[in-house]
């Protein structure tokens, strides 16, 4: 088997392998349906199948999706993981893991500029770590009521939240039972980050229809465009409202590793809540997600049994980190964030944001250089998302051009790169993750995209 991996490490730097060799869905199943009734592979064939037809993260024309191009230690603290097994829910049950949690959010929370009353859990993706934020926001603003009494007498609660916001934090205002009603939906500026200006206003108009804001999420950055929001003014704004700042870093709550990036997260002291996920920017495979409160206390509200929140006395407790997460058995995934940070360090995980975020500034550069791509706004982290605009094709077919072009890279298989919808144009949209991906490779990108013009005509 490691020679298996190691072929793949081989193949992938040295792209003798597609990137994604493109199958469709009936046929996959087919295929996997067929071995699994009459199976013909041995295992060292069975490892093989799967990776060849798989999506190949550690090849340097993946730019696509914002998924971790996982550390070789990633791997093999999954595999420690996995042998053990220890499924966290109880303490004896996850001894090490859950004080290593302990120790990486604490560690999380004097980086954000909080102090010692600061703690998180780590969870399954960062979907579930923002359900989680919110929940707790919940609890503390009704003091357990809504948890204990459901919707009957309630207020009408509702969250503010980035018209940029991950889909996933509509979701779970819905999980909540708060509806479209209960989000807020704030415009954003020309970088898409949130358009201060405009929060006191929908903040009143939501009070003069009767609702109680309780939370608001800000995005560091966001998802379509990696854009960080303004946390100084939207913390002082949250704090005049008594309203809890959950900080969505799911993607770019990374830079608190980085020394020279952090000054993104400014104003961050002033938040309640911050999720970050390590399996993107953090080199860790998925899933790998941190949920950091300022007050740990905070934490044990979430999901309290009965009026017990009341009675939590969290230093007696802490240990009992199933008390405090969704999950009931859960995997012990800080052990690769874990690993990380020890062999590598901190600083060593901070200079991969350097350089993602920097390889995202030099591409959006020579975009622009060219004379014929459009760039949605400046880079502000490794997300670039731009479209090709070449004088002679007419407006109205850009957008189909674009979008052969990007099902033909796919198709050949020497790039992944993703598309999105920006204020109804279509764009591509590249996260660079991988640490073999250099500004060579996205010239060529930008070069071959220009030769492809011709799929219009
Ligand atoms: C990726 C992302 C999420 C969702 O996190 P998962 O780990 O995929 O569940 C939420 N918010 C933002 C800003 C993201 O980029």
């Amino acid at each position: 088997m490691i020679a298996v991996i190691d072929r793949y490490f081989d193949a992938c730097q040295h792209e003798s392998i597609p990137v994604l060799k493109v199958i469709n869905p009936e046929e996959s199943f087919q295929t996997w349906n067929s071995e699994l009734n009459n199976p013909t592979l041995s295992l060292r064939d069975l490892f093989s199948k799967i990776i060849e037809n798989s999506t190949h993260l550690h090849h340097p024309g993946y730019v696509g999706h914002q998924v971790a191009t996982a550390h070789p230690l990633s791997l093999l603290s999954d595999m420690v993981a996995s042998l053990l097994n220890n499924g966290m829910a109880v303490y004896e049950m996850g001894q090490v893991s859950v004080a290593m949690e302990k120790a990486i959010c604490e560690r999380i929370g004097r980086l954000m500029g909080w102090d010692h009353q600061a703690g998180g859990i780590f969870t399954s993706g960062g979907s579930l770590a923002n359900l989680t934020a919110l929940l707790a926001a919940r609890e503390r603003y009704s003091k357990g009521k809504y948890w204990e009494e459901g919707y009957y007498q309630a207020p009408d609660l509702a969250v503010m939240v980035s018209s940029e916001s991950h889909y996933c934090i509509s979701r779970a205002a819905k999980i909540m039972g708060l509806g479209q009603r209960g989000m807020i939906l704030l415009p954003v500026n020309n970088k898409f980050q949130t358009d201060i200006d405009q929060m006191e206003a929908c903040y009143q108009a939501a009070v003069e229809r009767g609702q109680e804001v309780f939370a608001f999420v800000a995005n560091s950055g966001s998802t379509a465009t990696g854009s960080y929001d303004a946390l100084v003014p939207i913390g002082e704004f949250c704090k005049k409202h008594n309203i809890w700042l959950h900080i969505d870093g799911a993607h770019g709550g990374a830079v608190v590793f980085s020394e020279h990036h952090r000054v993104l997260l400014q104003g961050s002291s002033q938040a309640d809540s911050i999720t970050i996920d390590f399996h993107k920017l953090l080199q860790c495979s998925i899933l790998c997600t941190s949920l950091v409160f300022k007050s740990i206390q905070d934490s044990y509200h979430t999901f309290a049994q009965g009026a017990q929140y009341l009675f939590y006395e969290p230093t007696d407790e802490w240990f009992q980190v199933g008390k405090r997460t969704f999950e009931c058995t859960k995997t012990m995934m800080v052990l690769k964030a874990y690993t990380l940070l020890h062999q590598l360090g901190e600083k060593a995980l901070g200079a991969n944001v350097e350089q993602q975020y920097q390889l995202a500034q030099d591409f959006s550069d020579y975009l622009i250089q060219t004379g014929v791509f459009k760039i949605a706004c400046p880079p502000q982290s490794n997300i670039v998302c731009f479209r090709y605009v070449p004088d002679d094709v007419p407006v109205e077919q850009i957008d189909q051009l674009n979008a052969k072009i990007r099902e033909h890279l796919v198709l050949e298989g020497n790039y992944y790169i993703v598309q999105t919808t920006i204020q109804g144009s279509y764009y591509f949209r590249t996260a660079l993750m991988n640490p073999h991906t250099t500004l060579a490779h996205l010239k060529k990108l930008a070069h071959h995209i220009i030769s492809l013009k011709y799929l219009i005509s």
